[in-house]
């Protein structure tokens, strides 16, 4: 199986003098292939890997995009192969049209397959590079490994990481379980499961937004403000950002692994269309992005260990919808925490009740095959389910 394992470096001032001219040019080209993609599309014609191939061929050798010859080139060939796969996915119906990358929203990253970088002696030498890259080694590759990809990248906070995708033979698939289970996303708990666990968000989280949200006001305020000050803001905002983030990614780590030796089969929520609403509160964006990290992890390590993750539509009403009758109750503002179905007469607290609903859901498509809706009594809205296959680890 193979997997990524991510270290953090810290590169000579020439190195990230070339990193930095890398990814501009990656984001120059990306651009400009989903510019052409675009425009293609409005004219109901299709572009494909092989033509933007083409094209940057033909940029190379304009004078105005000369400078895309002074990077590696193999960075800017599988950032046009990671946009054939986001239109892939886009026409999949499996994600949302590409957008433009952003110098300062998007991730800067550049991606370096074996023909572009040695590893030698556990030491990594990019293309146009003397030296060897200054990694921390924190934890080991598997005995012998020899990594197939190297993605280089610099986070918001200006740290600098390199991942290497490994075979690990370490990974072996688990024997197969009668076991399952529903889980549902919330703003109090991280998780809650069907089981009735409630998973709390990690230590210092709530601090830490509040430290966030004084954060990005005192940046909006700095923002016609003078650049030195704003740039300080703006790096105080993406160091709590990461911490956040670092925090929580430990916490996913050991959940999702547990989560999938326990349970064959594991049920959640398809939020990709939530993530949509413009004007969230920081509270919902730091959920959704642990939700969408949660679900990544879930699906890159069930693929490892042979188990299902099952994708139930948003639109289906689990939180209305009783799960020991079946019935729809008509209202259920965000505050009721708790509640008694009219019908049946069960307490339920809200979420775990959310997470049942979400397993039996899931488990009427694992057993019938996609497209089944689940049962209800009362009819209601809309509501669809589909099966997502497990995704390699980025
Ligand atoms: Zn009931």
């Amino acid at each position: 199986m193979k997997r990524a394992f991510k270290y953090r470096f810290y590169p000579t001032d020439a190195q990230a003098a070339e990193l930095s001219r890398t990814f501009g040019c990656v984001r120059k080209v990306y651009n400009m292939a989903l510019a052409a993609r675009t425009e293609a599309w409005a004219r109901q014609e299709r572009v494909n890997y092989n033509q933007t191939s083409a094209m940057l061929t033909e940029w190379k050798k304009t004078e105005e995009l000369a400078y895309l010859n002074d990077v590696s080139s193999v960075p800017l060939q599988q950032t046009l192969r990671h946009l054939q796969a986001a239109f892939a996915n886009f026409f999949a119906k499996r994600a949302k049209y590409p957008r433009f990358k952003v110098k300062k929203k998007s991730r800067a990253s550049a991606e370096y397959t074996s023909s572009a970088f040695r590893f030698r002696d556990g030491r990594l030498t990019l293309a146009k590079m003397a030296d060897p890259l200054d990694v921390v080694w924190s934890r080991p590759l598997p005995d012998g490994a020899s990594p197939t990809t190297v993605t280089v990248s610099r986070d918001s906070a200006g740290r600098w990481f390199v991942s290497l995708l490994c075979e690990d033979p370490r990974v072996k698939r688990l024997a197969a379980a009668d076991t399952a289970v529903g889980i549902d996303v919330g703003l109090d708990h991280l998780l809650t499961l069907s089981t009735g666990e409630k998973i709390a968000n990690p230590r210092h989280e709530r601090r830490d937004r509040e430290r966030l949200a004084k954060a990005q006001r005192k940046l909006s305020r700095k923002a016609k403000g003078d650049g030195a000050n704003q740039r300080k803001a703006r790096r105080k905002v993406a160091k709590i950002h990461a911490r956040i983030a670092d925090r929580r990614r430990d916490v996913l780590h050991k959940l999702t692994t547990r989560l999938v030796r326990e349970n064959q089969t594991l049920v959640i929520e398809d939020l990709t269309v939530r993530n949509m609403v413009k004007n969230r509160s920081l509270a919902r964006a730091i959920s959704d992005a642990a939700w969408a990290e949660f679900r990544s992890m879930l699906e890159y390590k069930a693929g490892w260990y042979g188990r299902d993750v099952v994708a139930v539509d948003r639109f289906f009403p689990s939180s209305k919808l009783c799960s020991t009758c079946g019935t729809l109750q008509s209202e259920m503002p965000l505050s009721v925490r708790t509640w008694t179905c009219v019908s049946c007469g069960t307490a339920h607290d809200r979420d775990v009740n959310a997470a049942k609903n979400l397993l039996a859901a899931g488990l009427a498509v694992s057993v019938c095959g996609a497209g089944v809706r689940p049962q209800r009594r009362t009819p209601g809205g809309q509501s669809a389910v589909k099966q997502k296959t497990p995704r390699r680890e980025p």
